[in-house]
Parts: structure tokens; sequence; C-alpha cells
């Protein structure tokens, strides 16, 4: 959805520039008034000028938002019911899609879609989950539409046994997410930091037993998230059921459906839409707060939420650090990035204990004021040489 890109001709030196400073990432963001007066300058000057940060909200013209979840389990592991019963429990519960997740194991999902799935309705996503160890750490990994089974890799690390999982998972065409890491207090914050390659994590797991929020002076996932952001490494977080148990309905002791999940806006219901959606980041976590609206782009973010009858929300936004930026208790809210926050995310808090998670956009601190000044001399001053030119050149007899 990337907008064409031109090189004009006269802020060609400021665009140079703009892109030795961006990193490949485009959700990085680099906001400066005098990129605006440059862009006022070279329209003036009828030349096109180049786009160096890519709004993440993309306009509503055939997008979609599709619910989903990324991780469950059936008898082909240690869940307690078929393919097909787990199909139809997210079916019937109004998700729009599933990827089915065995451990260390391939369900084939051809035959659950000529049962399921309908075009732009309902669609079923193979995927294994690759489960291995490190001594008493259990790292497991999500491989998302993997076109093969991936055996477990091993390592002499937790990291290095991360990295050749996920790098196992990228070679068989897979889409990586790093699984529950404070289960069995197996992934600390530094280890999954390290991880390269990967642009998804678990922020949310509805496994009972997966300690979300940290504890015993281990941080939460929240706390872990905002200190890899913080050190300028981009992650995502989802959130997900982690199913297993379908056959017990209403016991928060097992690890039941219906928790955790994201929801997508891509083109069309179809794996790698919704894949490529979830790894830009244009997607939100949730464990029960429905968004109507949500607008990311280099100058603010905006949200918008569905609001349940009698709940209650506060919106936050967050900053490097983990630093509160602004709360708001109305359900539009909007944050207008000023340069040095260093990221800006976002999270709803719902008045029962519901949530949702708005992915992180990385913000460039803004380049040294002198630099700007000098460039907007220069194209000041190239400006005025062309339109001198110009007139010499027309004068001329
Ligand atoms: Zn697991
Ligand atoms: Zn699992």
């Amino acid at each position: 959805m990337r907008r064409p890109v031109t090189r004009p001709l006269l802020p060609l030196l400021y665009a140079v520039r703009v892109r030795r400073v961006l990193p490949a990432d485009p959700r990085f963001i680099m906001t400066s008034p005098i990129h605006q007066i440059m862009c006022a300058l070279s329209a003036a000057a009828l030349f096109p000028v180049a786009t160096f940060a890519q709004p993440r909200s993309m306009p509503a013209d055939g997008l979609r938002w599709y619910k989903g979840n990324t991780h469950a389990h059936t008898l082909n592991s240690d869940g307690d019911s078929t393919p097909d019963e787990v199909v139809r429990w997210y079916r019937e519960h109004a998700y729009r899609f599933l990827v089915l997740t065995d451990h260390n194991f391939l369900t084939s999902v051809d035959g659950l879609n000529s049962l399921h799935g309908a075009d732009e309705r309902f669609l079923v996503i193979k995927g294994e989950e690759v489960t291995d160890t490190f001594g008493d750490k259990s790292l497991h990994i999500n491989g998302l539409d993997v076109a093969r089974t991936v055996e477990p890799q091993g390592g002499k690390s937790v990291v290095e046994v991360l990295q050749r999982n996920v790098d196992a998972i990228r070679q068989a065409n897979g889409i990586p997410h790093i699984n529950h890491p404070n289960f069995r207090w197996s992934i600390g914050r530094p280890e999954l930091q390290q991880v390269r390659n990967n642009r998804l994590f678990e922020v949310y797991n509805g496994h009972p037993t997966v300690n979300n929020l940290g504890g015993g002076g281990v941080p939460g996932l929240e706390e872990a998230w905002d200190a890899i952001l913080s050190a300028g490494v981009l992650l995502y977080g989802i959130a997900v059921d982690d199913a297993h148990t379908f056959k017990q309905p209403g016991n928060p002791d097992v690890a039941g459906p219906g928790r955790g999940w994201v929801v997508v806006r891509a083109p069309r219901l179809e794996a790698r839409a919704l894949l490529e959606s979830l790894e830009r980041g244009d997607f939100y976590a949730s464990t029960g707060v429905e968004l109507q609206e949500l607008d990311v782009s280099a100058e603010r973010v905006r949200i918008a939420v569905r609001p349940a009858p009698s709940s209650r929300y506060r919106v936050q936004f967050i900053g490097k650090g983990g630093t509160l930026l602004q709360e708001s208790t109305e359900v539009n809210a909007s944050y207008t990035v000023t340069g040095g926050e260093g990221y800006v995310r976002a999270r709803v808090l719902e008045s029962n204990g519901r949530m949702a998670w708005i992915q992180p956009v990385m913000v460039r601190a803004r380049p040294p004021i002198h630099e700007d000044v000098a460039l907007s001399l220069f194209a000041v001053v190239a400006i005025g040489t062309m339109i001198q030119w110009r007139r010499r050149e027309r004068n001329r007899p």
C-alpha cells in the first residue's frame, strides 16, 4: 500500500539526506517542522516531494478488519478436541480466521477449509508451534503458514535456540512469533531482544500458567516490551488463546478459547495478506476491547473505542521507558507526536479488566536544528537561483 516515491529534482539533496537517516523499516518516523516547510516549498515549485515516512493507517477503501487467533491446539498434539471441533468453535464465535498450531505437527487445513471456509467469511491457516527446549527452559515459537513441518533446531543457548528456530520457520516460508516468554520463566527480556528477523511476540497468552504479568523480580510482558522498544528494537505484541481445552467451557484453570485475539486490517481474507499486515503492525491485540477506528500516522495516533454498555475506559499513550505520555478517559482519544518520544504505543484499559494493545511506531529524534536551517537556506537559495535562471532564459532574445 505504499504510495509511489518520486525523486524530485529540487529537493534532491534533502531527500538524499532523509534516506540516509531513515532505517530500512518504513515504520520509523521522523517528524520535523522543517520537513513540512520543505514539502510546501517543493509543492510551490511544482515538484513532487519524496515521501519518507509511510503512515501506517491506510485508506479505508478496500481494507477490512479481521478478527483471528494465531495459536490453538487439537488432538494432533495436546488439545482435547479434533481439528474439526476446534475450527467449528472459532467459526461459531464470529472469528474470521484461525491458525492451527499443534506442537511440532503441521495439521492439514485443506479439508477444514472445504468444510468451514468461505470467501471473506472464514479461513483456516496452517501452522505449527515449533516446540524446543534448552535445559529447563521451554522455547516455543509459532510458524504461521509454514510450507512444511519445521523440526526443532536446538542450540547452545536460549538465544541460539530461538534464532535457529526463527530462521528455520523463515526458510519454510512461515511467519514466526515468539510464544509466552514467561512460561516456565524461559525467555528473559535480554534474550527476546537479541532475536533477529522476528517481529511478533505474545504480549498476552490465555493459558492460565504462562505468567503474563511477571513476578518474583521478573518483569511482566508489557514492561519487557517497553524495555525492548526503548532499546530501539521493534516488536509487535499479539494476544492469543493458546487454546487446548474446548470441553470444559467456563473453567478458568484450563486453556480455553476466546481469551486473546488480534484484529488485523487487510485487503482480503487470505493468509499472506493477513500475515503481511501482522508483520507491518497493522493490527491491534485484544482481550475484549473493540475499536471502531484506529489511525496511526507520522503525526498522531488516534483511537476510537467501541464502548460496551456500562463499561468505562482509559486510553493510555506510552513512550520510551514505559513513560505515560498522555491518558484519556474519553472513548475517542488522540495523541500528537512531538518527536522526542522514542516510540509511541497505546493501550486501552476497560473497567472490568479487558484490554487492547495498539502497536508501536518508532519515533526518531528531530535532527539538530542547525542542520535543518542550513538545508532550508540551501533550498531557498537554490529555488531563487532557478527562478532567476528561468527569467534570464525567458528574457533572452
Ligand atoms: Zn507453547
Ligand atoms: Zn501452544
